[in-house]
């Protein structure tokens, strides 16, 4: 059996602390680790194992990083909606947030095909699935229902689900939790070990230029896409993941409206 993996980046480069920090400039330096290396870097390790894959980004970074975002589509990869300025959309009433999804859509559209989208920050409100659905968005890949694919019904139609989890995102295990890269490497190979043994044909891992650009994180992140490779794991983009399970026959999982 192969397994899909959601190699994915969120590219949020310095947007939400423009947003929320605007005057931290430490937190802003570091959130620019994006632009000024990690995109770099994760491009260049991405182009040495042919790997194509979905790069979430908020548009206000498209606007303010055109020739940033334009390398990304350059090389094949898919981008994703990702908020504005990597807002809270829980924080916001239903209109402004469609607004800004809307708005947010509009721009990226002028680098490319927008099919995904993914939470900024932690929580979407209970409006976003169904401003997704309204807005044409394909698939969504912020929840936690399952750990493969699924339909999530929205009170608006529905969405493909490429489902995420926290210990298998960079952020959490490096920049909150403090883990070494050894002991992220040995949790991400166990789950895609384990995935295999238990016939599920999917893994998802985030990944943030700022945070895996780091060095000795880079090296993990290689030895981790060689391992998978020699295992016969497939990289892919969202949308195309999200076509290989349209096409699965048999019942897929589908879940009601969350509200
Ligand atoms: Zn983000």
């Amino acid at each position: 059996m192969s397994i899909n993996v959601f190699l994915s980046v969120d590219f949020d480069a310095d947007s939400a602390e423009r947003l929320y920090y605007a005057k931290c400039p430490v937190k802003i330096s570091k959130a620019q680790f994006d632009l000024n290396v990690g995109l770099d870097r994760l491009l260049t390790l991405f182009k040495k194992y042919e790997i194509k894959t979905t790069f979430f980004v908020p548009a206000w970074v498209a606007q303010e990083y055109p020739h940033h975002v334009e390398k990304i589509v350059r090389d094949e990869h898919e981008i994703g909606l990702h908020g504005y300025k990597h807002e809270k959309l829980n924080e916001l009433s239903r209109e402004k947030e469609l607004e800004l999804l809307h708005k947010s859509l509009k721009i990226l559209q002028s680098f490319s095909d927008i099919n995904g989208f993914r939470k900024p920050y932690w929580e979407i409100s209970e409006n976003t699935l169904d401003i997704l659905t309204e807005l044409k968005i394909i698939y969504d890949s912020s929840l936690k229902g399952c750990d493969f694919p699924y339909i999530q019904k929205t009170r608006k139609g529905a969405l493909v689900e490429l489902p995420i989890e926290d210990f298998l995102d960079d952020w959490v295990l490096f920049e909150i939790d403090r883990k070494g890269p050894e002991e992220v490497l040995s949790m991400w190979k166990g789950e895609f070990e384990s995935s295999l043994h238990l016939n599920i044909p999917y893994i998802s891992i985030i990944v943030h230029p700022s945070c895996i650009g780091r060095a000795s994180r880079l090296t993990m992140l290689e030895k981790l896409i060689n391992h998978i490779l020699t295992q016969g794991g497939a990289f892919k983009r969202g949308i195309e993941i999200v076509s290989d399970f349209l096409k699965m026959t048999g019942n897929k999982v589908t879940v009601p409206p969350l509200f």
